[in-house]
């Protein structure tokens, strides 16, 4: 074919070698061969003419993954084999922003990803570009080099005159078939991809099913008003008692956290308000149905205007019940009655209750879609706990029917509908990849945390589920770095009294055995409101009234938690935290309640903990010019990176404009991480690090080459941490960050992951 494009016209990238190529590219498209013959023969002329190791050239397939369809530098049978998503890997990423891309070092960018088939380890640098045709991606094409070098505005922009071409190419040469790329045909057969939010991390695959909890109510008027009421006391009674297999089948299975949900829910069942208005409107002359729809529709038009995402969820927590109702009083006892389950499968809702999930076959579920939702639902809570990956998509019940074939991406927030069966295969791929690195976290789990040179490091957990305690011995950690207690206080609907804290605090003691745990004190306020407490609307949340503030505003609040905390311990050490000081005056306060409580209890006879420490988090940096008056006062120090960053930076941590602007591997967060190892270690206090950041593997490797000893960290980042340090040099790092704190980069991420490739580092 001839093309249309006046490729002469375009710009050069360095003269004469530029109109070279573009001569030799009209040759190709004119001359004979086949669509792929023709693009093995383009990626071969652009490497040469633009002296790169590596040319490739990838192609959108159905379900919007990319294939590699031709290349020279990379392995030949990687061709036809590697696939990556959109948004996975460079290329991913370039497809996925329709831009192009160029890197002078691409492992460094948060997108690269390493395909070992292709054998591109050795290639530094790399630039893209979208291959564009009617407005959408039809593919992506690359160059590498070896070596780390610039790439000129210049040879971008031929780039993308080349992938014009190659567009054309695609198109016209059926290099895949038409329907994979046709635009016009009936989008609920052709595949799809869904982007969305993810929201329990994870791959399944499965077929879907569709939670339809809504009924039809044919008759809306009752002649017997008796007659209805008794109709919904009974089903009231089975739709009890079914929850309360529910409770007692997460007993059964350990489920921790969801029971607790479970049980806040079943109070939601009792609620006197809810139940006297259904009466009522029985009694007024409406079906039991009837009356149960009323009062709903009633709720949610108090409710609906509300955007407090807390009472919006216990909206869909009502709004679960009364679908349940509903089932019962049409004789079904949940919403999964009658439907088929397949072996795989893949729920698919509008929204959904905790208790409503837990109706499916659990041995069957694989993932879930929801059209609504938020990562801190019950249902996504109970999800995560149940590692079920969860995606939360618009307009998914418009494209999806009954039993078609999904793939849901939890990790990346996107679902793949009817894909093909090469996309098929290759998630298979990416789903025992993920099984393989499990194994290999498990084998490491029993060898000890040593780095290489024979530095111990503390590994620790951060909980705040009782879900999250059988990781305690599953994950080989120490113990609890953080407790974060503020969780079962924001899912109950009022405030837990001394004895239901105690019973919990008493359970997760009974769950860590010998494990330390450090339990810290209520840290609400800010992104973490309670239902219950009423605090009114405050302008800069962050910096308002929170965590210890409250508790020492509102001293019997906090007195309740400590007290609940050391009947728990009775006997047994017990380890307190105090989130948000801001001043030693402040710690002395809180320390004082404590010891009002503790001579309170000893004066009812009740035994104190064997070993008592206090400790505070370092979230504040009003305490870093405090430490000398600070530090003769607690038995331990814990940083919170997560706020520490925020306050440090004047940079919020919830708004995504500013939570990545700065790096936590910068040279001034890193000076402040070493004079606070410094500090405590003259003055001989325990020091740890219980922020986000401890759990990525090249920011722990920062943290122990500052001095850091002790990280606090999910359960899911135990692996990769551990995997992490014990290939590990200390002392190299420590010879290598000591000529870094001083400089003026904006972050030193770059050169610590040199470090870390140079060294051998499995970051
Ligand atoms: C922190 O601020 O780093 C921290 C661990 O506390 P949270 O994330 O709960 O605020
Ligand atoms: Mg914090």
């Amino acid at each position: 074919m001839t093309s249309t494009l006046d490729l002469t016209a375009g710009p050069s990238f360095d003269g004469a070698s530029s109109r070279r190529l573009l001569a030799h590219l009209r040759d190709i498209m004119a001359g004979s061969g086949s669509g792929q013959e023709r693009l093995d023969k383009i990626v071969t002329l652009i490497a040469a003419e633009m002296r790169a190791d590596v040319c490739s050239c990838y192609v959108m397939r159905a379900g919007e993954v990319l294939e590699l369809f031709a290349t020279e530098g990379l392995n030949k049978t990687a061709v036809h084999n590697t696939r990556l998503r959109v948004g996975e890997g460079i290329v991913g990423y370039i497809a996925g922003h329709a831009r192009p891309l160029a890197l002078d070092n691409a492992p460094s960018h948060p997108s690269f990803a390493y395909r070992p088939e292709t054998g591109e380890d050795p290639f530094l640098s790399m630039a893209g570009v979208p291959v564009l045709r009617g407005g959408k991606v039809r593919g992506v094409l690359v160059i590498q080099h070896k070596d780390r070098r610039p790439y000129v505005e210049e040879e971008v922009e031929s780039l993308q005159t080349i992938a014009m071409v190659v567009a054309e190419l695609v198109a016209q040469s059926e290099l895949v078939g038409a329907s994979e790329v046709s635009t016009s045909g009936d989008p609920v057969l052709l595949p799809a991809r869904l982007s969305g939010v993810a929201m329990s991390p994870g791959l399944a695959m499965g077929l879907a099913v569709i939670h339809r909890p809504q009924l039809t109510i044919r008759q809306l008027v009752a002649e017997d008003a008796e007659a209805e009421l008794e109709r919904f006391n009974a089903a009231l009674v089975t739709m009890h008692s079914a929850i309360d297999d529910l409770l007692e089948a997460a007993t059964l299975a350990g489920l921790g956290e969801p029971r607790d949900i479970l049980e806040t829910y079943r109070m939601f069942a009792e609620d006197r308000g809810w139940l006297s208005r259904i009466r009522e409107a029985i009694r007024a002359g409406l079906t039991a149905e009837a009356a149960v729809q009323q009062v709903q529709n009633d709720t949610r038009a108090r409710m609906s205007h509300l955007t407090d995402p807390y009472i919006r969820e216990r909206l869909q927590d009502f709004e679960d019940l009364t679908n349940r109702l509903l089932q019962h009083l049409a004789g079904k006892t949940s919403s999964a009655d009658g439907a088929t389950q397949p072996d795989d499968m893949i729920l698919v809702a509008r929204s959904m209750g905790p208790a409503e999930l837990l109706d499916y076959d659990r041995s069957r579920l694989r993932g879930l879609l929801l059209e609504e939702g938020t990562p801190s639902s019950h249902v996504c809570i109970v999800a995560r706990a149940l590692n079920i990956p969860v995606v939360q998509a618009a307009d998914a019940l418009n494209r999806i029917e009954a039993l078609d074939q999904l793939i849901v991406d939890g990790d990346h927030g996107q679902v793949f509908i009817r894909p093909a069966e090469d996309i098929q295969m290759a998630f298979a791929d990416s789903v025992a990849l993920q099984h393989r690195k499990e194994q290999m976290y498990a084998e490491i789990r029993n060898l000890p945390s040593v780095t290489r040179d024979g530095v111990p490091i503390s590994i620790q957990l951060n909980c705040g589920l009782l879900i999250d305690l059988p990781h305690l011995q599953a994950s080989g950690a120490e113990g609890i770095g953080l407790y974060r207690t503020e969780i079962p206080f924001m899912v109950r609907a009022s405030y837990p009294d001394v004895k239901a804290q105690t019973e919990l605090y008493s359970r997760i003691m009974d769950e860590a055995g010998e494990k330390p745990i450090v339990f810290r004190t209520l840290d609400v306020g800010g992104d973490k409101m309670l239902p219950y407490m009423t605090g009114g609307e405050e302008e800069n949340p962050a910096l308002g009234w929170r965590a210890v503030r409250i508790g020492l505003d509102h001293p019997s609040l906090l007195r309740q938690q400590l007290r609940a905390l050391l009947l728990a311990a009775a006997g047994r050490p017990l380890s307190v935290m105090f989130p948000m000081i801001a001043e030693v005056a402040e710690l002395a306060a809180a320390r004082r309640l404590l010891d009002l409580e503790l001579k309170r209890q000893a004066g009812q006879g009740v035994e104190p903990p064997s070993r008592l420490r206090v400790g505070t988090m370092i979230e504040v940096p009003s305490l870093l010019w405090q430490l000398p008056a600070l530090l003769p006062k607690v038995d331990f120090l814990s940083v919170g990176s997560n706020d520490l960053m925020q306050y440090l930076y004047a940079a919020d941590r919830g708004n995504p404009r500013t939570s990545t602007r700065y790096d936590a591997l910068s040279p001034g967060m890193l000076c402040v991480m070493r004079r606070l190892v410094d500090e405590c270690s003259k003055h001989k206090v325990p020091l740890s690090l219980c922020g986000e950041m401890a759990g990525r593997p090249l920011d722990a490797m920062a943290l122990i080459g500052a001095g850091f000893r002790t990280l606090s960290m999910a359960p899911p980042s135990v692996g990769p941490v551990k995997t992490m340090l014990r290939s590990l040099d200390v002392a190299a790092l420590r010879q290598y960050m000591s000529g870094l704190y001083l400089g003026a980069d904006h972050s030193l991420r770059d050169k610590l992951k040199t470090f870390a490739r140079d060294h051998g580092v499995l970051i």
